[in-house]
């Protein structure tokens, strides 16, 4: 592990109603040997921390100490807990460096993009903590026919939460921050791959004073359990998800027997259309960022990029050129700029898509391969790759790659484009590249997602509602859009005449 200054924040178990798990004792006082899960670095391959697996009964501990928390804390006034929730992201700040050597050090994005994600997690939370103010007091209304009506919104209870390895910082902080400013405790089930990030929050979430039992971190490598657990336990109010659409099925299959709220941040497939009258260097850059931040997997980047035929070519030239600028190292090389793919896995999966690609008549521009045969890299790296002829009867037109391959796909007319791009199962974002006004102006109707970046790759902002639609999923985050999510409206009418 890179130096860290403030070592307390390096924590090896579960965080539960206020106490860090121990290995348990005999009563000859020997250690029980109790199973421990390994977390490895993706740049070295190289194992970076043993953590003890949390059991079952410990998960339902923490779910039972998150109810009896829940009923002091939902008492609480805004300004208590936004009080709180502004000394918590302040200590995210103070700390951001070790964080963030935390987070590249488990996930492996550069330390410059793990900070960018510290900080922005912090941004959350602030948000969080300033629009808590919106939801004071009952709302007064007159309802039909004169009767008097009062609408209370009140926090909904227990939220458990499972979260992925690909942000293993602002994936917590944008569901953590909204719940517990909503007054909502809180019960998280990291990634097994990147759990030290979500475990230093929780040792700086206990300094700002979050109360006991508000915020629990259970760290484990069984997810289906948890999962099951997490679904299924008639104390959790809401369970909150960022992961594969594949698990958030499942996931919403468990949670409907007790008829469970649900948030379901699932995966994308989003287009990137760069239409014949774009600033071909602008629609560049922002491809570099949208496909290539974070090696390419983030729910958010840029699956396939759909280029109007008369600029094709030379969109295709400009990008290959400034992909060969990029870096691919570790993420404590300050020079690097793509870090490694988070497993093997992930290497197989792209691998197969890219050749079942060429076999299906796709023609590889660029790279096309894992790094596995460069000496000077460990770990799991992917070669940053450019993959021409695309089209929808490909198996990888369809997938979420997750990695650093761009797939392009030609059309001419505007329809053609918008049809190509909604040709998905996801609707979670797109990314549109024009100068023309009259193309921008109807553009978000005809196309089916959550959000959509017109001229602009970054898309997440801590005030605006993040999210998709189609099987990207359900409820948003960010800004008073996040704390409704953990909200339930009452009605009361009538009353006492004076
Ligand atoms: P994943 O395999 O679905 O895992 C996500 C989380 O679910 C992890 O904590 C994982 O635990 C857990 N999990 C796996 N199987 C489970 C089960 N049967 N029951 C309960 N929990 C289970 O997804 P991933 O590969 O980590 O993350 C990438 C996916 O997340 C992509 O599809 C990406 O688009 C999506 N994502 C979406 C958003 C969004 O805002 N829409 C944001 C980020 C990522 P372990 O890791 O410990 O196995």
């Amino acid at each position: 592990m890179h130096f860290i200054k403030n070592q307390k924040l390096l924590q090896h178990s579960s965080y539960i109603n206020g106490e860090w798990l121990k290995v348990e004792s005999n009563e000859n006082n020997q250690e029980i040997i109790e199973s421990k899960f390994n977390v490895v670095n993706p740049a070295t391959g190289k194992s970076i921390a043993h953590l003890l697996e949390v059991t079952i009964s410990q998960v339902e501990t923490a779910i039972n100490g998150a109810a009896k928390a829940f009923e002091k804390w939902k008492l609480t006034s805004y300004e208590q807990r936004s009080n709180i929730l502004l000394k918590w992201q302040a200590l995210l700040r103070e700390n951001s460096e070790d964080l963030a050597r935390i987070l590249t050090s488990e996930q492996g994005k550069p330390l410059s993009e793990a900070i960018g994600e510290i900080l922005h997690s912090a941004d959350y939370i602030k948000i969080y903590a300033e629009q808590a103010q919106l939801f004071n007091g009952p709302i007064n209304q007159q309802a039909p026919l004169n009767q008097q009506a009062n609408i209370y919104r009140k926090p909904i209870g227990v939220i458990t939460a499972i979260t992925p390895w690909n942000f293993p910082c602002s994936m917590v902080a944008r569901k953590a921050g909204a719940a517990l400013a909503a007054g909502c405790t809180f019960v998280l089930k990291p990634s097994d791959l990147t759990p030290l990030t979500a475990l230093a929050l929780a040792k700086l979430g206990e300094q700002a004073g979050i109360p006991v039992g508000v915020f629990n971190v259970a760290v484990g490598s069984n997810a289906q359990a948890i999962g099951e657990i997490f679904s299924s336990h008639p104390r959790v109010a809401k369970l909150s998800f960022t992961g594969s659409t594949v698990v958030g099925k499942k996931l919403l299959a468990q949670c409907a027997n007790g008829v469970k709220r649900t948030a379901m941040e699932l995966g994308g497939n989003a287009p990137f259309i760069v239409f014949e009258d774009a600033d071909i260097d602008e629609a560049v850059k922002g491809a570099i960022v949208a496909k290539f931040r974070n090696s390419g997997q983030t729910c958010v980047t840029a699956n396939r990029f759909i280029i109007h035929k008369k600029i094709k070519q030379e969109f295709i030239n400009r990008l290959i050129e400034s992909i060969k600028k990029l870096r691919t190292g570790s993420g404590f090389n300050s020079e690097s700029t793509l870090g490694p793919l988070v497993n093997q896995r992930a290497i197989d999966k792209i691998d197969r898509l890219v050749k079942k690609a060429k076999e299906e008549g796709a023609h590889i521009l660029l790279g096309g391969s894992s790094c596995q045969n460069n000496s000077s890299l460990g770990g799991t790296f992917y070669e940053a790759t450019v993959i021409n002829n695309v089209t929808p009867q490909m198996e990888i037109f369809h997938k979420e790659i997750f990695g650093p391959v761009v797939t392009l796909i030609e059309f001419e007319k505007k329809e053609e484009a918008v049809q190509l791009a909604n040709q998905t199962e996801s609707g979670l974002c797109a990314y549109a590249y024009t100068k023309n006004q009259k193309t921008i102006s109807n553009l978000h109707e005809q196309l089916n997602v959550g959000m959509l970046g017109i001229n602009a790759a970054k898309l997440s902002n801590p005030a605006a509602p993040f999210g998709g639609v189609k099987q990207s999923g359900m409820g948003r985050e960010g800004g008073s859009y996040g704390i409704e999510e953990y909200l339930d409206y009452q009605y009361v009418c009538g009353g006492i005449q004076s």
